[in-house]
């Protein structure tokens, strides 16, 4: 049994309070949402924190307000988001997003704000203290090389959230506090292509809510490569959103890699090719060729990095005609059983 460090824990009891927390000591105060991914974290000694501060019983963080725009409290368990039946009607690519993440009891501890902020993961980094150390660290913890790329200056662990890319395409926005005050930033924003440091968020910053812009008349959907159906990581994933007219035509269209950079990767190529266009057979293989160069997946996860680049193209195929309203129950079973 791998056992935790020893550290100090405060169970915060509102926002203020945990701000003031963290405003102590930010560099060596992590907050505990499900724990999900922390308490593994720690106690393969890749994140050590002195002070854990618990939000559990932050209540204000557990809200979920639907006014038009759909604010979610990122205290809220991805279990919640799976029961909402409302969600699933009107906004699917984060129920399916949501559906897809590791198994039911994770899901009932694991929490939106948790998944937002998912450590990136590495096969040379998601290893014991002993295995880490016997091959003197890496960059990201303890160490000073790459192993994926030895010549790299920076990291490439992989991002592998699976809500990040689908709030991303829905053009969600987070909203930071700190005792400095409080800023409102897109999703896209949330995010930096770097193994280490992936999010912008500062260390004295809560993320209190994400806001999902009004999804009436919009479509989304979420397609996700895993090696097990039952759970598992994404190694490549494909959220979409947008608008279709009656006429056919899409607007405000979002495409989203996720899994295959250290940050969910809008692909501008392809939504400039489906903005205003009916969704084609043709327009989507396109569109499928035009995300294609985009992801750029390393051997550090996974399956063989050529494979997981090729499902690109099919997976952002399926994800369109998903999005185009096609009956698209055998292309999961497809996905499911990797004929592709
Ligand atoms: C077996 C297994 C399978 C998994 N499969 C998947 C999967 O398929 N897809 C997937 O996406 N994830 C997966 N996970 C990872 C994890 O369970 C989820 O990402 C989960 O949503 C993390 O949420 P949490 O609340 O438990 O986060 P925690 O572990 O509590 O926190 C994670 C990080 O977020 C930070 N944090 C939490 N809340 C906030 C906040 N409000 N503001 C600022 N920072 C915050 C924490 O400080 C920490 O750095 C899996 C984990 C396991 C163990
Ligand atoms: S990508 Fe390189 S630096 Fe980052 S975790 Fe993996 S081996 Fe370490």
């Amino acid at each position: 049994m791998i056992r935790l460090p020893s550290f100090s824990y405060i169970a915060a009891r509102s926002i203020a309070e945990a701000v003031d927390h963290l405003a102590a000591s930010p560099a060596e105060t992590m907050l505990l949402a499900g724990g999900t991914d922390l308490l593994p974290n720690m106690k393969r000694r890749q994140q050590v924190p002195r002070v854990v501060v618990g939000l559990r019983g932050v209540a204000e963080l557990s809200g979920l307000g639907r006014d038009g725009e759909l604010t979610l409290g990122t205290m809220n368990s991805l279990t919640s988001l799976v029961r909402d039946e409302r969600l699933k009607r009107e906004c699917p690519g984060l129920w399916q997003a949501a559906t897809q993440i590791a198994t039911p009891h994770l899901r009932n501890m694991a929490t939106v704000g948790g998944n937002l902020c998912l450590d990136t993961r590495c096969t040379y980094y998601d290893q014991s203290y002993e295995w880490r150390q016997a091959i003197n660290f890496c960059m990201k913890k303890d160490g000073d090389i790459c192993w994926v790329a030895t010549s790299s200056p920076k990291c490439l662990a992989v991002s592998s959230t699976d809500t990040a890319p689908m709030f991303q395409a829905l053009g969600a926005r987070v909203r930071l506090v700190s005792t400095r005050g409080e800023r409102t930033i897109d999703v896209a924003d949330l995010f930096a292509n770097d193994g280490m440091q992936y999010l912008t968020r500062q260390p004295d910053e809560i993320i209190t809510d994400v806001i999902v812009p009004d999804q009436s008349g919009r479509r989304s959907a979420y397609w996700k490569l895993r090696r097990r159906g039952s759970f598992d990581f994404p190694v490549a994933s494909v959220a979409v959103a947008g608008r279709i007219e009656p006429d056919g035509r899409v607007q405000d269209i979002r495409l989203v890699l996720g899994a295959v950079a250290s940050r969910p990767l809008g692909i501008p190529a392809a939504e400039a090719l489906i903005r205003g266009q009916v969704l084609t057979d043709d327009l989507i293989a396109a569109a499928a060729d035009a995300a294609y160069p985009a992801g750029k997946p390393m051997d550090n996860t996974d399956y063989e990095l050529v494979w997981r680049k090729k499902m690109i193209r099919p997976l952002v195929t399926y994800a369109l005609r998903d999005l185009r309203g096609d009956d698209t129950r055998a292309l999961r079973l497809r996905l499911a059983r990797q004929i592709l």
